[in-house]
């Protein structure tokens, strides 16, 4: 991802880090050590989650699709209120061990349940975002951020992290489940500590409808846990979510040329955006980081994610797995495979970067990973390959589990 595909190429690595890329000759005349052939393979940059609720790894195949989106959130309600901590303890590590598996080396992972968190070793990169939820309390809605803050505070270090930017982050579950004030207080703490934030937006037809038109099955659903609905009948989730941010604080609002940047928030989903919408990002230029999970869409059978259109607007789209209550594994290949059928006309490399470069911006470490570059943390994978032929078409249509990982320069 840093350059074309070097052949008989070989990579030096020094403690954690690259140290120095080339051709294989060049690179042993240059360093001395262990040297370790791969044979007939591709060595690529980890690859990274940008979305994903390693929660619920242990409900993989427990939900079958349902009618309506209320459905399947009653669904996955009625399966989570069977699970203790120890259930979700051995289901975030499940999730981890698998998703090493398939070749993710960094996960930017949300869970439900921070606390949890101290007592677990993340065998990859992770940015544990605590997911926040006040619809049935909307008066805690400080408390609860700050409780997940204090539990995520109390997680293991990871020695080789240090100095890296906080890896962690905040993420309001979504409009129709955290109040405004919530997402107030997740912004202005992001703002002073330079943390992550994240949400699901504009995901399904029902909460288009809930919002727009102040109707349908997810309406009714929240107004009878007792949700005020006052934000309901006017503003798309698109514009709702924009004016709740209110204008860029001075000093960020520049960060994209010309435009507003909300450089913090990774936002997911984004399969329902009307004619206004799109014009409101056209004029705004509003730029924030858009995560498609194209399996856990083809099991909900969201309206189509506008690619094209929001890549025309300079969008930065990155590929997550959500996860297993509407998805079948946490392969990132699998999820670049089902990619390119819904968009053929995407290339190989561009779909490539959806899972490196593009993330790695979104996590704010475009320059430690995401690429094979001096400098970078060694994270890699290696894949088989053939020689010559179509390399960025047969990385994407990989189909199994990655024998050699590296992260953070131990195999
Ligand atoms: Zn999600």
């Amino acid at each position: 991802m840093d350059g074309a595909p070097i052949e008989n190429g070989a990579v030096m690595i020094s403690e954690n880090r690259i140290v120095d890329v080339g051709q294989f000759d060049q690179i042993k005349k240059r360093n001395a050590g262990e040297i370790v052939d791969l044979g007939e393979q591709a060595l690529l940059p980890g690859l990274i989650n940008a979305h994903c609720h390693l929660d619920y790894t242990c409900l993989r195949g427990k939900i079958p699709p349902q009618k309506r989106f209320p459905d399947w959130i009653r669904a996955i309600n009625a399966e989570k209120a069977k699970l203790s901590p120890k259930d979700y303890l051995s289901s975030i590590n499940e999730g981890f061990a698998e998703a090493k598996r398939f070749g993710t080396t960094t996960i930017a992972n949300l869970t439900a349940f921070p606390d949890l968190v101290p007592e677990i070793h993340a065998p990859i990169r992770t940015w544990w975002i605590a997911e926040l939820i006040d619809v049935r309390a909307p008066e805690r809605a400080n408390e609860i951020v700050d409780l997940a803050i204090e539990s995520l505070g109390r997680a293991r270090p990871e020695p080789a992290r240090r100095g890296e930017g906080a890896p962690w982050g905040l993420a309001p579950h979504a409009l129709f489940t955290a109040s405004k004030n919530l997402y107030e207080r997740c912004e202005e703490i992001a703002r002073r500590q330079n943390v992550l934030l994240t949400t699901h937006l504009a995901e399904s037809r029902e909460e288009m409808e809930m919002f727009r038109d102040a109707s349908g099955p997810l309406y009714e659903f929240l107004k009878s846990i007792g949700r005020p609905m006052d934000d309901c009948g006017n503003e798309t989730p698109l514009e709702l979510f924009l004016r709740a941010l209110g204008p860029p604080p001075p000093g960020t609002g520049s960060a994209v040329a010309s435009g507003h940047a909300l450089p913090q928030w990774i936002v997911a989903h984004l399969n329902e955006l009307t004619e206004s919408d799109f014009e409101l990002l056209e004029k705004s230029n509003m730029k924030f980081h858009v995560v498609h999970s194209p399996r856990s869409h083809d099991y909900f059978k969201h309206s189509r994610f506008p690619f094209n259109r929001l890549h025309s607007l300079r969008f930065s789209i990155c590929l997550g797995t959500d996860s297993l209550a509407s998805n079948q594994s946490l392969s990132l290949f699998d999820e670049m495979r089902a990619f390119q059928k819904e968009f053929p006309g995407v290339s190989p490399d561009e779909i490539l970067k959806m899972t490196t470069v593009n993330p790695a911006m979104a996590l704010h470490q475009e320059n430690m990973i995401g690429r094979i570059r001096p400098g970078f943390c060694a994270d890699l994978i290696a894949i088989p390959c053939s020689q010559g032929g179509d390399l960025f078409g047969e990385i994407v249509g990989f189909n199994g589990q990655v024998d050699s990982v590296m992260v953070n320069g131990k195999l």
